[in-house]
């Protein structure tokens, strides 16, 4: 039973009340009180307090029988915004939501410095643009996530951030000296892996999100909390030696796993082996579908060094699910099968791996989940999966 006074049990019941309502999308004062075990009073008063305060709004619902319309509430999405921004070198991508979650406009840019003044003088300016474009709404942009590739600490300090070559940066500190907004910073694989349970795999409490497009990092949701680890550095599992005196890695170790199993490797090892100078994802795809030889044969290989890194994984975690975020394994026919067929051992014990559906989207998609979350101070956040952002054209990585 929770105990405490008045205050802070309403602002529990409040926290609850929103995330149901986010959750069901519409939902009536009645269901509300069946879903959350509040009665009837207690559902009206908060109701009235999130309508006066325009964060909801209700309308009655049609329907031909006879009898009273229910009169359905749902989260007020004009009310606010929220803005994500993905910032990897060389490309940025900044979305902004609703507070209902709905995508309302995306922007990318490209990034002809990694200078981190400039930098940081570009998103000032775009943050701003931002605020003044929404400031006409009840609550304006409300506040702003950023995901960073590369290690942020529990203080939301950068550590280490390899494609900017950035060491050390007080990123929040030295945005807010020139806005008046709420910001928070993270790692960009755990916006991901958020974003995985946000949009795609609601229920999961235990779910691992591996992405393999710039070194291998992961999101770890474990007992439905993200795990960030003593520092906020948990999840660099690219840096797992798989092979003692292996190749040499910029972490000063030899025979990481992401020498191995990640994109960028992969595409190296293939330019090696077909004597290209360059080779992008498209050329790759189309090796794959003329069925080349030594595409072929080099995949398996590929695909073995990956499976060595995730039994290991398996075996620390015991997850549910198991999110691959790739998209050359997107391009190589049945690469679960070949995974799954990989994993002998009757230890490793997990219920699903497959690919992501978010793509590259996942780290926007989760810093604007993230924001809302934030926003209304909720436990769990489930929106509906944004199809038409999903299935916009795919950018490549570029290295
Ligand atoms: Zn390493």
């Amino acid at each position: 039973m929770v105990t405490g006074d008045g205050a802070y049990i309403k602002k529990i019941n409040r926290s609850l009340l929103l995330q149901k309502i986010i959750e069901n999308g519409m939902i009536s004062r009645a269901e509300l009180s069946k879903q959350t075990g509040l009665n009837k009073a207690t559902v009206s008063v908060q109701v009235l307090d999130l309508l006066n305060e325009k964060l909801i709004i209700e309308t009655q619902q049609e329907h031909n029988s006879i009898g009273r319309r229910p009169i359905i509430l749902s989260i007020n999405g004009k009310a606010g915004y929220i803005l994500g921004i993905d910032l990897d070198f060389p490309l940025i991508q900044f979305t902004v939501t609703n507070i209902a979650g709905k995508p309302v406009e995306v922007h990318h840019l490209h990034l002809d410095t990694d200078n981190y003044e400039k930098v940081i003088d570009i998103l000032v300016q775009h943050i701003k643009q931002y605020e003044e474009k929404y400031s006409e709404s009840v609550y304006g942009l409300i506040n702003v996530v950023i995901g960073i590739h590369g290690t942020v600490n529990n203080n939301e300090m950068i550590n280490f951030v390899p494609k900017f070559k950035w060491h050390k940066k007080k990123i929040k500190e030295d945005l807010l000296k020139q806005l008046d907004i709420d910001i928070h910073i993270d790692n960009n694989a755990n916006l991901s892996a958020f974003a995985e349970k946000v949009f795609v795999h609601h229920y999961s409490n235990n779910l691992l999100n591996i992405i393999l497009s710039s070194g291998i990092g992961a999101g770890i949701i474990m007992d439905g909390k993200l795990n960030k680890g003593y520092d906020g550095y948990a999840g660099e599992m690219g840096h797992m030696i798989i092979s003692p005196n292996g190749k040499s890695c910029s972490c000063g170790n030899h025979g990481c796993w992401e020498k191995y199993a990640s994109e960028p490797a992969a595409l190296k090892e293939l330019q090696i082996l077909l004597n290209k100078e360059q080779l992008t994802y498209s050329d790759v795809r189309q090796l794959l579908d003329k069925k080349d030889p030594v595409v072929l044969e080099y995949f398996k290989e590929f695909i073995m060094y990956l499976t060595i890194g995730i039994n290991n994984i398996i075996n620390i975690y015991n997850p549910e699910i198991i999110v691959l975020n790739s998209d050359m394994l997107k391009m190589y026919p049945n690469a679960i099968k070949e995974i799954e067929s990989n994993l002998k051992s009757s230890v490793s014990q997990y219920r699903e791996i497959v690919l992501s559906k978010l793509g590259n989207k996942s780290c926007v998609l989760g810093a604007c989940a993230m924001g809302i979350k934030r926003f209304f101070e909720i436990k769990e956040v489930y929106l509906e999966l944004p199809e038409s952002l999903i299935q916009a054209k795919q950018m490549e990585y570029i290295y």
